[in-house]
């Protein structure tokens, strides 16, 4: 996403793979997000005041920093499931600002939501990953 070192998957799932792009063939790391602290946040005030509707604008800071500081406070691997540093093949688009051609059906396709079927990039609908 952005600078690219992102990847928005759009599978709903509370994990990303970070892509470190200075190195030469590529490094990535998935990480995701662990429930080792869920029900503490989900009975902070901040989570309460949530489930009631409450805009969280309208939640005083010191109640929105005492669930950053649960995660915060956590020791890591409670709260986080980190992988192992992989190969992860880049590539830069730079002429067409982040599109490419989905190699199935040849429509243009922002780079973030092509899906990797084997060798081939495709979009979502072609690459059935959506049924
Ligand atoms: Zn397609």
């Amino acid at each position: 996403m952005g600078k690219g070192n992102i990847e928005k998957a759009g599978w709903g799932k509370l994990a990303i793979t970070l892509i470190d792009k200075k190195r030469e063939k590529g490094g990535a790391v998935r990480v995701s997000y662990k429930p080792g602290r869920h029900k503490q946040i989900a009975e902070s005030a901040f989570m309460k005041k949530r489930g009631m509707g409450v805009s969280p604008t309208e939640i005083p800071d010191k109640e929105a920093w005492e669930i950053v500081n649960i995660i915060w406070d956590a020791p890591e691997d409670e709260v986080l499931s980190i992988g192992e540093v992989k190969q992860y093949p880049w590539e830069e688009y730079g002429e067409i600002m982040g599109l490419r051609p989905c190699d199935d059906c040849g429509e243009m396709v922002s780079v973030a939501y092509l899906q990797v079927v084997g060798d081939r990039h495709m979009c979502i609908p072609c690459s059935g990953y959506d049924e």
